[in-house]
């Protein structure tokens, strides 16, 4: 029996009922943890793989959740649970592919518990919302003792499992610029089980010039390098050519020379042709939508 333990190693708890309060305990307290969901955080405090001295628990900040359209974006509260933007019907009509993705997010029961703020914090190489936050270029709104700050998708993802969030930081929300009406999406992704995370993934947006002609693209994978990865080379080349079978092809072809990861479970040859079939997919459903619309 192996003797890896099961409880977190001792820490101070913490439940800030305010913004200042939950600033000043982050300038005056070292080597913290913020909980949000608990969906990531719990099972690495129970292994010992982070041991806190001072835990310091979102669950009862308010206005830490919401949802708000404004004319050009959406802004998401860090707490709000991705159950919750499963059923909302802003995200479901602002932001379609969210619904779509979120079926792929571990299990109803996560869900129930799991934050897009969390998500977005913890950057699991696999997790579909940071995916998405990369597909919108969203911008993180994070704050903390020295005041509050805006972060690019660009600058946010750092490395494996690492944001731009300082220590003593807190992400407040996240705001993803809206599309044009028309603009059809493709969400495809390969998982062993339904539930766990992906091995490979792909999420498209495709705003139209005419029946078939590209206006924009946005393309991004994910699953298969430490951080999502946007296509954007051939998001540029093919915006005015029609996205036919050629297009697609040439999109699959470019996520097939990502750097991909590589582990003993998955080598990066197939992690890398497995981003090609799934963008294949995603560009392909991104085409069907635009055809029921026509
Ligand atoms: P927590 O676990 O509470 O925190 C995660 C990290 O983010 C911690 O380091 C915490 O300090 C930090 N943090 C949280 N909120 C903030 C904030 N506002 N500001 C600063 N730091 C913050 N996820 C997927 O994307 N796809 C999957 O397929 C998937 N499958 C799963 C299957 C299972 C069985 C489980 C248990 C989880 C799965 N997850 C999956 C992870 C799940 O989505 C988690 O909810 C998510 O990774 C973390 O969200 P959380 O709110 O639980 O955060």
């Amino acid at each position: 029996m192996s003797e890896s333990p099961v409880k977190p190693a001792p820490f101070t708890y913490h439940d800030p009922r305010s913004r200042a309060e939950l600033h000043d305990l982050l300038a005056c307290l070292e080597n913290t943890k913020l909980l949000a969901g608990g969906q990531s955080l719990m099972p690495m405090l129970n292994m010992r793989i982070v041991a806190p001295d001072h835990l310091i628990d979102l669950n009862r900040m308010p206005g830490m959740a919401g949802i708000a359209v404004a004319e050009n974006h959406i802004r998401i509260g860090a707490m709000t649970r991705q159950a919750d933007l499963h059923d909302s019907a802003e995200i479901g009509n602002h932001l379609p592919i969210m619904v779509k993705a979120l079926d792929h997010v571990g299990h109803f029961q996560t869900r129930s518990r799991g934050t897009i703020g969390g998500s977005c914090c913890h950057l699991d190489p696999a997790a579909e919302l940071p995916a998405l936050c990369a597909l919108y270029d969203a911008e993180f709104d994070i704050s903390g003792p020295n005041g509050a700050r805006k972060v690019t998708a660009r600058d946010w993802f750092q490395d494996y499992l690492q944001s731009a969030l300082a220590e003593n930081e807190v992400l407040d929300s996240i705001r993803l610029p809206l599309w044009p009406a028309g603009t059809t999406y493709g969400f495809s992704e390969y998982a062993r089980r339904s539930g766990d995370f992906a091995i490979a993934g792909a999420g498209v947006l495709v705003a139209w010039q005419n029946a078939d002609i590209i206006k924009r693209l946005a393309v991004v994978v994910f699953g298969v390098a430490s951080q999502p990865i946007r296509l954007r080379a051939i998001e540029r080349d093919l915006v005015g050519t029609r996205l036919d079978a050629e297009a697609i092809r040439a999109a699959a072809d470019a996520a097939k020379r990502i750097e991909a990861m590589s582990d003993p479970y998955v080598s990066s040859d197939y992690r890398r042709r497995l981003a090609a079939v799934t963008v294949e997919r995603a560009l392909r459903a991104a085409v069907q939508r635009a055809e029921q619309l026509a």
